[in-house]
């Protein structure tokens, strides 16, 4: 595919990623979909599988739905959620490239699915919590990723006999203060942002920074009305064509 954005923009981050030090990478949905997943916030997913179970995707990974219609939860989590095929792609390749550079100093990733299994990238914040740890809500007992797979019907805890709560922030819920303490410092500290899709919680997590501190922000988004004045640049190419083109 042809890269829309200007020779001369991509010059000038890859530049700054190249006299950067501490680079932050916030990872959205653009980065699931390039790796295999799907938005299901899109009008053809949401209208699919409303056809299917009856319920939106927003509705159904509500918090009201999981208390009230368990059993409908789990068959659309472990189909739709846990079943997606993850790969890594060569927006991955290139973070870890800026990981063993030294300049990669965090990883905030907003999918709950997380960063496939096969990249080996450091200092990740799972924000939004994750598909790989879930926990019965009586014991606290952990169960991995798996034994929800295996599970027919609902999970339940071996000892308890009571529905496993899934490890990821159901919608509705807040973020968890501490990783939003850890998310909110890592943002302060860095000099590059590269904000790699949209945040699928729709809770404009706003990335501050100190005013005396100098930032270069890069929004990656396919969303053609999006307009943000808060960060310098807008980049509408795939992720997986760009960041090879400005980490070397
Ligand atoms: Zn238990």
């Amino acid at each position: 595919m042809e890269i829309r954005t200007d020779e001369r923009v991509i010059k000038y981050i890859k530049r700054k990623i190249k006299d950067s030090r501490n680079v932050v990478a916030v990872l959205g949905i653009e980065m699931l979909v390039e790796g295999g997943g799907y938005d299901l916030d899109c009008n053809d997913e949401n209208y699919r599988v409303e056809e299917e179970y009856g319920f939106c995707p927003e509705d159904m990974l509500s918090t009201s739905f999981f208390n009230a219609k368990v059993e409908k939860f789990y068959r659309f989590y472990k189909k739709e959620i846990l079943g997606m095929k993850l790969h890594s792609t060569a927006a991955y390749d290139a973070l870890v490239r800026l990981q063993l550079q030294g300049k990669l100093s965090a990883v905030i990733c907003q999918n709950f699915h997380g960063i496939p299994q096969s990249v080996k990238l450091g200092n990740v914040i799972d924000l939004n919590g994750s598909i790989n740890i879930n926990q019965c809500p009586h014991c606290d007992k952990d169960f991995d990723i798996q034994y929800i797979r295996d599970s027919k019907g609902i999970p339940q805890c071996d000892h308890c006999k009571v529905a496993i709560r899934p490890g990821i922030r159901l919608i509705g819920e807040r973020v968890d203060s501490e990783l939003m303490t850890q998310a909110a410092i890592a943002c302060d500290g860095a000099d590059v942002l590269l904000i790699l899709g949209k945040n699928m919680y729709h809770d404009r997590l706003e990335y501050t920074t100190a005013p005396e501190r100098e930032q270069l922000k890069v929004l990656f988004s396919k969303n053609e009305f999006e307009h943000n004045s808060k960060v310098d640049f807008i980049i509408r190419d795939d992720i997986s064509e760009f960041l090879p083109l400005i980490i070397n």
